[in-house]
């Protein structure tokens, strides 16, 4: 399934340009128009899913091996040191395209424009891991 107004379905239409990467009949990946840092790369499912968690296991078992194979061929041959992945989920976590994708962000030394910083919570002493894991486990 397409949704009309969705940009990626677009992309995957042919209605809109991209630089492809990769493609097979479930799978697309082209380059992220915001080239964080060179390379960085969208793998998308071709039916539309609006999220990492709405995407069926089997469709997003095969985006995320070509995530993986697009990873290697960017440590491959861009010269990337490592390569971050990320799959936002809702506009909480910065999703502003709500079709399932994977970026690709490969590092350089240099840093370019990707940052992301977990710090730690000042509350984190005040927590019962215990109690958190077994609300998250009960959900399961
Ligand atoms: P997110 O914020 O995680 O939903 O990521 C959406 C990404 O889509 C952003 O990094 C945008 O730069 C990228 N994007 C939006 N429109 C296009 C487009 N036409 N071609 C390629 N990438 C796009
Ligand atoms: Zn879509």
């Amino acid at each position: 399934m397409r949704k009309d107004d969705c940009i990626f379905c677009k992309i995957i239409e042919g209605k809109i340009p991209s630089a492809k990467v990769y493609e097979d009949d479930d799978v697309l990946a082209f380059l992220d128009i915001s080239q964080t840092t060179e390379g960085h790369t969208l793998v998308v499912p071709k039916e539309h899913y609006d999220n990492f968690l709405s995407t069926p296991k089997e469709v997003m078992h095969k985006v995320m091996d070509v995530a993986q194979r697009i990873g290697q061929a960017e440590i491959m041959v861009l010269g990337a040191k490592g390569i971050n992945i990320l799959s936002n989920v809702n506009k909480e976590a910065g999703q502003s395209v709500f079709h399932f994708h994977v970026h690709v962000i490969p590092r350089y030394d240099r840093k370019g424009g990707f940052t992301l910083e977990m710090k730690e919570n000042p509350k984190a002493k005040d927590l019962s891991l215990p109690a958190l894991a077994d609300e998250i486990k009960k959900a399961l």
